[in-house]
């Protein structure tokens, strides 16, 4: 499920770097006609915020269900290696 998440941020992330790109071709090309591409960009945007908030929320620690905010060794609250 995690890795699944990741995958979906990344793939977020590039569909909306493209409709972002070809927005901005558009509008450098004096065609304000990007109602499409912004949908697709403002949905896409929605969905890599939800991975991101999915993820934050699912790193937690195993010894004391606290959210980890760093990814290292020893969780921050507990100690305890993970
Ligand atoms: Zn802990």
């Amino acid at each position: 499920m995690k890795k699944a998440v990741t995958w979906g941020l990344a793939i977020s992330y590039i569909i909306l770097f493209i409709a972002m790109g070809v927005m901005g071709i558009k509008i450098f090309d004096g065609n304000y006609d990007i109602v499409a591409e912004g949908c697709v960009a403002l949905i896409f945007l929605l969905i890599s915020c939800v991975c991101n908030i999915y993820r934050a929320f699912s790193n937690r620690c195993p010894h004391c269900g606290k959210i980890r905010l760093s990814n290292g060794k020893y969780c921050s609250h507990c100690g305890k290696e993970i």
